[in-house]
């Protein structure tokens, strides 16, 4: 059996607004482009397939919860 490493890469893609890299959300490779909100910016963007990568996200990424809908004064 495969034994992979400990910390697990998954699909990624560069935010277009805070350029972090930001978990796809996919679990495989898509053939269509995906529509991803960034967790840290709140940045909804359309993701061409030959934008996501294998990889790590961003170390903020899953520390801060994601972004309210609507922030007040924002
Ligand atoms: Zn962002």
């Amino acid at each position: 059996m495969f034994q992979g490493p400990k910390i697990r890469k998954c699909f990624i893609t560069t935010c277009k607004r805070c350029r972090r890299e930001i978990p796809a959300g996919v679990k495989e490779f898509p053939f269509q482009s995906v529509v991803v909100e960034c967790p840290l910016c709140g940045e909804v963007r359309r993701y061409l397939p030959s934008e996501l990568m294998l990889g790590k996200p961003h170390p903020l990424v899953g520390k801060r919860p994601p972004t309210p809908a609507r922030a007040t004064g924002d």
